[in-house]
């Protein structure tokens, strides 16, 4: 199969995690078309990236000496990696570069420090330092055990806009690059392998794609090469039912749609954000999630449509913070709904879910910084009730457009729990109960016990 495959900062985050990756790709490498070998993109190693932000960070502090120890120590935890994974010829040019690469930062942060600033361009140049060094580590390793392989510069290829730290790639511009550079490369039999998340600008300066920009590469090349699959590998074997910690043993879903899995992504079912995967998604290419630490779990995979299947996908809550107000005083009244969320507007707050009636309507926030000034504000005109301590719980499937019974079977399955608010969108993907906080763990646990 074609596929392009993805290891995140977990999968790549030592020798052994590392060592896993080369069997994984062997694995794959076996199962493919000699003219279409796999292609691996990397992240930094874990908390690699954290670091670098940190050493820009005290850069830009003035503190040079404390920003060049953080990439000193960098540079000998990949120095280790390199060892004990690259051999032979290769290994002394490999860390000929990381030295050298590290140390040029290393002088870049010591003048940035002096100057106390650190430009958006400089903030990137520093962070992309996780990806180069990671990538170049992994194609020598794979090299060194008999891989086939080969670096390629991600920044040579990924063309971006000049949003420094959220860049957005050209599409047309990266993928002509791609099919030239890594097309070679495959048609050479050979497997590409480039960091995730940074990219240059047309005039060549280092970008970086936001954070957790490696699947967006992963997507944005996946979608260039036109390939049959993109693996993202990670450190869990992908979406679950529910939340483990309110659920005893969730299962596992195998398959989701794309507005599923961004509607479960609200409710920090955080393995990926959907966004980033939007290029691939929108040429219908599916895309996997994998356990880099147990390869032989089939993991989740999203696809534009989902999979026919009965019942519903998956739960998702958000407990603690919610907050639910009702408002009454609309009966009849024009412009009362505009009144109302224009003093959430002016306090910068969110609102999640809204439900109204022709006489009240009831609304969540789950950012309750600025409830004193809100409540005040909305008292000028509506009967305002507040409730803190409640928490949205959702039940999630394409199949609630379809099949009107389930949501019957959500209610009864609640029986007595009461409930605060019931809000369908007209996505009608979704729908969203509010209750009491304390009633979360049962509320689940009966959803669960009736649907999966
Ligand atoms: N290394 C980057 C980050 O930690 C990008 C990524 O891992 O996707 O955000
Ligand atoms: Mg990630």
């Amino acid at each position: 199969m074609n596929v392009i495959m993805k290891f995140g900062g977990t999968s790549v985050a030592d020798a052994e995690a590392m060592d896993r990756v080369i069997a994984i790709v062997r694995g794959q490498l076996a199962a493919s078309e000699p003219s279409k070998p796999p292609v691996v993109v990397v992240s930094a190693m874990s908390k690699v990236t954290d670091r670098l932000i940190e050493s820009a960070r005290l850069a830009a502090e003035g503190s040079g000496e404390e920003s060049a120890r953080i990439l000193n120590d960098l540079l000998q935890r990949h120095v280790g990696v390199a060892k004990a994974l690259v051999t032979g010829d290769r290994l002394p040019p490999l860390l000929a570069q990381l030295t050298s690469e590290f140390s040029a930062l290393l002088e870049t942060a010591r003048t940035l420090a002096r100057h106390r600033e650190v430009s958006p361009s400089s903030h990137d140049a520093i962070v992309a330092m996780g990806e180069l060094a990671s990538s170049q580590i992994v194609a020598a390793a794979f090299a060194s055990k008999g891989v086939p392989s080969v670096w390629i510069d991600a920044r040579t290829v990924l063309v971006t806009d000049d949003e420094y730290t959220a860049a957005l790639p050209d599409m047309e511009a990266t993928c002509r690059r791609t099919r030239d550079l890594v097309g070679a490369q495959r048609a050479a039999g050979q497997v590409a392998v480039l960091g995730g998340f940074i990219g240059a600008t047309a005039a060549g300066v280092t970008t970086t794609l936001g954070r957790g920009g490696s699947d967006y590469s992963a997507a944005v090349f996946g979608a260039c090469l036109d390939v049959e699959e993109i693996q993202i590998w990670t450190d869990v074997d992908g979406m679950l039912t529910a939340d483990p910690r309110v659920v005893d043993a969730p299962r596992l879903v195998p398959q989701l749609s794309f507005a599923e899995a961004s509607e479960l992504a609200y409710f920090g079912a955080k393995v990926l954000h959907p966004s980033t995967i939007l290029p691939a998604v929108a040429k219908n290419i599916p895309v996997r999630i994998l356990n880099s630490r147990r390869p032989d779990v089939a993991g989740t995979m999203i696809t534009a449509n989902g999979r026919a299947h009965d019942g519903l996908t998956a739960l998702a809550c958000k407990r603690g913070v919610t907050v639910d107000i009702t408002s009454m005083r609309m009966l009849m009244a024009h412009g009362f709904l505009r009144r109302l969320f224009e003093v959430f507007e002016r306090f910068k707050t969110p609102v999640d879910v809204v439900t109204t009636s022709e006489v009240s309507v009831s609304v969540t926030v789950d950012n309750p910084r600025r409830l004193d000034d809100i409540l005040g504000n909305l008292r000028n005109f509506a009967e305002v009730a507040c409730e803190p301590q409640m928490a949205i719980v959702c039940i999630v499937g394409e199949n609630l457009r379809a099949d009107p019974t389930l949501f019957a079977r959500a209610v009864s399955s609640l029986e007595r729990i009461p409930l605060r608010l019931v809000s369908q969108a007209a996505s009608r993907r979704n729908i969203t109960f509010v209750l009491r906080d304390s009633d979360v763990p049962e509320a689940m646990g009966r959803l669960h016990a009736a649907f999966f």
